[in-house]
């Protein structure tokens, strides 16, 4: 197993993300989950991380378990506070006495905010909750050895948030692949991260799975190089290749990916500039949404002031990844901000050099939104299921 030296930790540069877990008769498969567990601490995975709402609730009981049976000292935990889930309270002292128990810890090696974005930006800094000073707390007991937080947000959410806040945080937490690299800005982020001396780690290093199945012609282009790796191998091989990144989450849900994630690690193949420059190639390929290179020449002419850009970036993303990232950023703006406030007057269209049907992306999102369940549902929903597994 490959490390990264992080203060006085040796981490282990891949990590164990529980929000996937192996499941049967729709509950987690204890018995395989241990294994899983089992075989990651044999072979040098020090790194689990968890969150509230993985797995309705029982990812951190599953894992608390898997992980007893191990000293403490063996290996590193992170859990999550759940401040981006839409709730009526949200102090946290209750859920972080709760996530201890459940998890048979007395201290998280580390611990993040849930998802600092737009929707809950103002939950995390609202002093009336006193969310983040009573995180600073339990670090300073020993109950927290390393705060952090993880985002989906957008970029001026992301350096708002660090402006404020980065001198207490110890570690961040970001989406981050090579085909997000350029389409989900994930390269400004790991910048922006990076300036402030902020160790980066990742998540969703294949993009939900969607990195592990390529088009046989950009699979050909990598075997061709690397005949004994396989597209997984080079999606991690470039991250590793990030200087700032210290662990990489992967979502693992059976023995078989753990088996295959550990063999990778097992070894250092860095890729050259030329095969990086290939995987940017294939990631330019991927992008086959709607092409809008953010130059903003069509917002002047909106006279409802739609942030258009940004609304297609979201249509974007809907059609390439399961996130909710862009329901949460759409219920976070005005209504009348929204796509569905669209006038369908078609006076931005004719300023867009790339001659995209602007109306009718927007109309195609609102009536794309309108037909999924709202982030605010989703929560309440998760948050039901909970109550029904304790
Ligand atoms: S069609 Fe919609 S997005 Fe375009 S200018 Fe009119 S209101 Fe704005
Ligand atoms: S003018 Fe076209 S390419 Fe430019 S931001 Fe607007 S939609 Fe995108």
């Amino acid at each position: 197993m490959l490390y990264n030296n992080f203060k006085d930790m040796n981490l282990s540069r891949l990590g164990f993300g529980t929000m996937r877990l192996p499941v049967i008769d729709g509950k987690i498969n204890e018995d395989e989950t241990i294994q899983m567990i089992d075989y990651a601490m044999e072979n040098g995975i020090n790194y689990f991380d968890t969150a509230y709402p993985y797995m309705s609730s029982k990812s951190e009981v599953v894992v608390g378990k898997a992980l007893a049976r191990h000293q403490r000292d063996s290996f590193y935990l992170a859990d999550k506070f759940p401040g981006h889930q839409i709730a009526d309270s949200y102090y946290p002292e209750k859920i972080f006495e709760e996530q201890l128990s459940k998890c048979q810890v007395e201290y998280f090696d580390f611990y993040l905010l849930h998802n600092v974005c737009e929707t809950s930006y103002d939950v995390y800094t609202d002093p009336k909750w006193h969310i983040i000073d009573y995180f600073v707390e339990q670090k300073r007991l020993g109950r927290i050895r390393n705060l952090g937080f993880s985002t989906h947000a957008q970029i001026d959410t992301l350096r708002k948030f660090l402006a404020e806040y980065a001198d207490i945080m110890d570690m961040c937490q970001i989406q981050l692949n090579y085909l997000d690299w350029t389409l989900q800005d994930a390269k400004t982020k790991y910048e922006i991260v990076s300036e402030y001396n902020l160790p980066i780690w990742v998540m969703e290093p294949l993009r939900g799975g969607k990195l592990v199945n390529l088009k046989d012609t950009d699979k050909e282009k990598l075997t061709t190089l690397r005949p004994n790796e396989s597209t997984v191998s080079w999606a991690f091989r470039w991250l590793m290749g990030l200087p700032n990144v210290k662990v990489i989450l992967s979502g693992m849900s059976n023995m078989e990916q753990m088996i295959d994630n550990v063999s990778i690690f097992a070894e250092d193949k860095p890729l050259t500039d030329a095969e990086r420059d290939i995987l940017m190639n294939i990631a330019e390929g991927m992008k086959n949404g709607v092409p809008c290179t953010s130059c903003h020449y069509c917002c002047d002419s909106c006279p409802m002031e739609l942030d258009i850009p940004l609304l297609i970036k979201q249509y974007n993303d809907l059609h390439f990844s399961s996130s909710f990232t862009p329901l949460m950023l759409i219920e976070s703006m005005p209504e009348e901000k929204r796509p569905s406030a669209c006038l369908g007057c078609g006076a931005c269209a004719s300023n867009c050099p790339q001659n995209i049907d602007i109306p009718n992306v927007m109309s195609m999102l609102a009536e794309e939104l309108s037909q999924r369940p709202s982030w605010a549902a989703i929560c309440k929903q998760r948050a039901e299921e909970a109550k029904k597994a304790e």
